[in-house]
């Protein structure tokens, strides 16, 4: 019986708990403290600070499994994915880890014990190999070779030392380090896809398929000081990283990850969906396992809040659903289908990643909604990339510049593009591709899909820029932006463009765009809107309804002439709207403080999705997979309003950026940030909130005057929504709902405080009113009924009542019938009334005429003709309705005809 996956999983960490390990769950693939990584990319992120000695563990022996992510930057094996059998984006790795507790002896003892006995591997394929430095300086580990030479089994010339690039882990150029041993797997000569390639040595680290690496440990036991001084640690540490889906495909004696049942149930539904066969698979293997690889990996990314979109994580969430979309389209999966393939995951992983299953709506929800998108824009793309191709020539180099276009405004991700370029013979420009993406980060700050299509001539603003700093008019910095200091400064206008044109001066009436030398106008950033205001001399007026930064080194103030004749070369004052540009900066402040105090109370997973800051409100959005609760919402409200009331001051410092994510400050994974930042922080000592921004702001917290949440709601699948008001707009709306509440007040002829006893006395008189109502009605029909009673028509020997009765319903109808029914043991009723202006027909006969042949449920249906409508029910009980009042007599008329014609 082969083990499963979920099994070794749970042997691995059982084998270490029952040695004294706590199991730690898997850290997000978003790394918390560590805002300079992309994601997760080993087990040792968490546990970084321990190892720098600046936390201290809880734990002595800790057994995890980590999610780890490698996508891009060093690490990156996004094209090896798919054309190989054991590259992947996300991956398993198993640790144990031992914080300066057990060393060498235990780790390798363990680890042989596990892999021989627990697993029964053949000691005869296992290497181990050991360190020896080739320059001589570090000493050799002999330790480590002992040890191993000691286990039971071990081949003696299967352990074998290596140098520095094999065997000696440093985690940067100074701090811990340490030699390590691995565990290498020989799958046998078969296995060598190298066995043509001259002077190719068929070896352990020979760079050929047939050795695995299964097991690194490593043993931190040095302090690097500098490049060739190491110290000693006082505490050595051990740390090792086990490959799972290695480890898996050995166990379960399979050629290729993909084939271990961590992957094959999704390969499985991929043939299924695509309705190819397992040959088709065989011969074409790479688009299954692209979906698979792919697919998998954006699951445990929703889970962990990342959810499509334009930038850092986002971006890459985004990219490879479509990637895995695109290698659909290969095998004829042209409708969306990877949330089938989804589902397919969080059943294989959702025991060990509860995350998954938390989320599954989310993550089915973002995975199609992508996709989706993805088709929207797909056919032009392609065609598009099709057309760029063909004006290079076959083997040259697409410009980057050119990819970001087909990304930006066709949202063919630069990844896929250049799969597709490859598959025709092309390269891409990744390089000029990553240059454009961030020159457009910065002139827009904060990426919107529309600040592609800027319209007009986008040329004229790097001419303009150019002309004036080569005019000596502006220096090499462009025009200086300090929204800071001042609400207001003296300048000249350098620049007037109007109709996408530079023009010597301006008409009264002019949509124009102003260039001075300095501005204090805020430009739209980090989530907060740009200032208004006026530009003035003596002579004209400009009011300025926008600020934006086009080209970078350039600020563009916009708006329209409303006084006299601007030229460029005029003095003048520009003053921003200050009354606005206070509520804005109240707004933002709040927006610090409901920040911080939403990762308390939801918890640190709670991640920044988008927020806005404007004068009239503000809005913030997060990543949060349910609805907050009442309780949790106004939690939140009164926390941030005890802030306020604590009136700490804002304190405002720049600093080189790595100092400030190391104090632990708040980045927006996917922001540009140069090596100074601003930083903003609140609270004595240990700040209670700290984030980088660019923002302007109160001086202190107390200036947000007053907080109040208006609306929590859902703004996708996964991200939340807060909108909230301070200030003067928290002020209005308490002064309108006070309003409100006095005019109930008086209405109800109570005090405000006694409003609500006062609503739910009346809202109890109402009730028992209507039902006593309804009951004086049906007594009054009863009695007027009971008069009606003996104008009975004998047909063919029955009895046969026929009446139209006034402001009557269903249920008193039936009520009547069973009164006639009373009177007359064998005898039928047909009575009618308008209900809310339509017609109703209720057909009632006793069971004896059931046997003669009358069936009130096909009388109902047929006489319903006449009302416009239709009927049916049971034999003895029936209803028709319609719409048409006037057919009422006509259909009671049709109803006697029947029965005299049945009856006979
Ligand atoms: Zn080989
Ligand atoms: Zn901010």
């Amino acid at each position: 019986m082969v083990k499963s996956g979920a099994e070794i999983r749970k042997e691995f960490i059982n084998f270490f708990v029952e040695r004294g390990h706590s199991i730690i769950p898997s850290a997000s693939l978003v790394p918390g403290g560590d805002q300079t990584l992309l994601f997760t990319n080993a087990g040792m992120v968490q546990f970084k600070d321990i190892f720098l000695g600046v936390e201290k563990p809880a734990h002595k022996r800790v057994v995890d499994s980590q999610k780890c992510m490698r996508v891009s930057g060093k690490h990156n094996d996004l094209e090896d994915v798919g054309r190989d059998d054991y590259h992947h984006t996300f991956f398993e790795m198993m640790g144990n880890w031992s914080f300066g507790d057990y060393y060498k002896k235990e780790a390798i003892e363990w680890a042989w014990e596990l892999l021989t006995k627990v697993w029964k591997l053949d000691k005869s394929r296992l290497w181990c190999t050991c360190f020896k430095d080739e320059k001589g300086t570090i000493p050799t580990d002999t330790e480590a070779e002992g040890i191993w030479l000691n286990q039971p089994g071990v081949d003696p010339t299967h352990v074998q030392f290596f140098g520095r690039k094999d065997n000696f882990w440093e985690m940067a150029d100074t701090g811990p380090c340490g030699p390590d041993s691995e565990i290498h797997y020989d799958r046998g000569l078969e296995f060598c896809d190298k066995k043509n390639v001259p002077g190719h040595v068929c070896r352990v680290n020979g760079d050929c398929k047939r050795f695995v690496e299964l097991w690194n440990l490593v043993f931190i036991q040095y302090n690097r000081i500098h490049a060739d001084k190491l110290e000693p640690l006082p505490l050595k540490h051990v740390d090792t990283g086990m490959g799972f889906e290695r480890v898996v495909s050995i166990i379960q004696a399979v050629t290729s990850n993909y084939k271990t049942d961590l992957f094959f149930p999704l390969i499985e539904k991929t043939i299924k969906l695509s309705g190819q066969t397992k040959e088709q698979w065989e011969s074409n293997p790479t688009p299954y396992r692209v979906i698979a690889d792919h697919c998998r990996a954006a699951c445990f990314l929703i889970a962990d809040g990342v959810v499509p979109g334009n930038v850092g994580r986002s971006y890459i969430c985004r990219m490879i659903i479509r990637r895995a979309a695109r290698f659909g389209s290969k095998i004829g999966l042209n409708e969306p289908f990877l949330a089938k393939i989804a589902e397919q995951v969080i059943k294989l992983y959702g025991e060990a990643y509860p995350e998954l299953g938390k989320n599954n709506l989310s993550i089915l929800d973002n995975i199609s909604r992508e996709e989706i998108r993805f088709s929207r824009t797909l056919d032009t793309g392609l065609s598009y990339l099709d057309e760029l191709l063909g004006k290079i020539s076959t083997g040259s180099v697409l410009e980057g510049k050119l990819a970001f276009e087909l990304y930006s405004t066709h949202g063919l991700p630069f990844e896929i593009a250049r799969d597709i370029a490859r598959e025709k013979g092309f390269e891409v420009d990744e390089t000029g591709f990553r240059k454009a993406m961030d020159e457009h980060r910065v002139t827009s700050s904060v990426w919107k899909e529309s600040d592609v299509n800027r319209e007009g001539n986008l040329e004229i603003y790097p001419e303009i820029l150019k002309k004036l700093t080569t005019e000596k008019k502006l220096d090499a910095k462009g025009v200086a932006y300090d929204p800071y200091s001042s609400m207001e400064v003296k300048g000249e206008i350098l620049a007037i463009i109007k109709d996408s044109k530079s023009q010597p001066s301006a008409q009264l009436g002019d949509r124009v765009e102003i260039v001075l030398s300095k501005s204090c106008f805020y430009i739209e950033s980090g989530g907060q809107v740009s200032d208004t205001g006026i530009i003035e001399s003596k002579n004209w007026t400009i009011l300025v309804k926008n600020t934006s930064r086009p080209t970078s080194g350039l600020v563009i103030l916009s708006g329209e002439v409303v006084k006299g004749e601007p030229k460029v070369g005029d003095a003048c004052v520009a003053k921003a709207d200050a009354v606005r540009r206070s509520d804005i900066m109240r707004n933002h402040t709040a927006t610090h403080l409901l920040h911080a105090e939403l990762q308390k109370i939801l918890g640190p997973q709670t991640r920044q999705a988008g927020s806005l800051v404007a004068p009239d409100k503000l809005r913030f959005d997060f990543s949060f997979p349910e609805a907050m609760t009442e309780e949790q919402i106004e939690q939140v409200e009164a926390n941030v309003n005890e802030r306020i009331m604590q009136d700490f001051s804002l304190v405002v410092v720049e600093k080189p950026l790595k100092q400030a994510i190391s104090e632990g400050a708040m980045a927006l994974f996917g922001e540009k940030y140069g090596k100074m930042v601003r930083t903003i922080s609140m609270g004595e000592g240990t700040p209670f909130s700290y984030e980088l921004c660019g923002g302007t702001h109160t001086k202190t917290t107390g200036d947000v005057g007053l907080f109040l949440i208006t609306n929590e709601s859902s703004a996708a699948a996964g991200i939340r929504r807060i909108e909230a008001v301070t200030g003067r707009k928290a002020y209005d709306l308490v002064q309108k709902r006070m309003k409100l509440l006095k005019m109930s007040a008086r209405i109800l002829s109570a005090s405000v405080d006694q409003i609500q006893e006062k609503a739910e006395d009346l809202v109890d008189e109402l009730n028992s009113a209507r039902k006593e109502v309804a009951k004086s009605k049906a007594e009054l029909t009863q009695k007027a009924f009971a008069g009606k009673l003996n104008q009975v028509e004998m047909v063919k020997g029955i009895p046969l009542i026929r009446l139209i009765v006034e402001n009557s319903d269903a249920d008193s109808l039936r009520q009547m019938s069973d009164e006639f029914r009373a009177k007359n043991p064998s005898g039928i009723a047909m009575l009618a009334t308008v209900s809310d202006g339509n017609p109703l027909i209720i057909v009632s006969l006793s069971e004896d005429l059931v046997k003669k042949g009358l069936k009130a449920g096909d009388i109902a249906k047929e006489i319903a003709i006449e009302i416009g409508g239709s009927g049916g029910g049971r034999p003895i009980l029936a209803q028709a309705g319609g719409k048409n009042p006037k057919g009422l007599q006509k259909a009671l008329d049709l109803g006697k005809e029947i029965v005299s014609k049945i009856l006979k």
